[in-house]
């Protein structure tokens, strides 16, 4: 009997560790910060894209378009380098994490910064997918599904239309080297 009491007594104690109040209860006022990097977006009128990109970038990436499968300029790349946004110039994927997905249009496992993209849910088509876009800019890049290989599988399948190669030494090497 006082076996069982004392179990009694000590399973509520042990148990009481776990479940400890979430404390940081987020007001209005934790939302500050992000407001403060607003500022690094770049908003343009639908004539100056125009002027800047080609029709088929600017189909792409500013009207939220598909280039057909294996007709880009990077499906098949296999150049070193940083992919930028062709619209704003912000540095989104590296030729390090490119893969061969098969699928014709250029695919990464993830972003260069997770802050360099943004994801939003897509509903065209019926379904449910998610929309990834330039987080300064956004423009369309493409869509982002977790089909992708290891260690993030993460799979960005992306149109070559709304990226640009700037050819050189991925960050990271670059960075090594310093
Ligand atoms: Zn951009």
């Amino acid at each position: 009997m006082h076996r069982i009491l004392a179990l009694m007594i000590l399973l509520p104690a042990c148990s009481n560790r776990a479940p400890r109040p979430e404390t940081a209860a987020a007001g209005p006022a934790s939302k500050s910060p992000e407001a403060t990097s607003m500022s690094d977006t770049v908003h343009k009128t639908p004539e100056e894209w125009r002027a800047q990109l080609t029709p088929e970038q600017y189909r792409v990436a500013r009207e939220k378009g598909t280039e057909p499968a294996f007709t880009g300029k990077y499906w098949d790349a296999k150049a070193k380098g940083i992919y930028k946004c062709v619209c704003c110039g912000r540095e989104l994927f590296s030729s390090e994490t490119k893969y061969r997905s098969g699928t014709g249009w250029p695919s990464f496992y993830e972003p260069v910064d997770p802050k360099a993209v943004k994801e939003v849910a897509d509903r065209t088509l019926g379904t449910v997918r998610t929309e990834v876009v330039c987080s300064r800019c956004d423009a369309h890049l493409g869509h982002v599904f977790d089909d992708g290989p290891d260690p993030t599988g993460q799979r960005y399948c992306l149109n070559s239309a709304s990226l640009h190669l700037e050819q050189g030494k991925p960050a990271e090497e670059a960075r090594e080297k310093e």
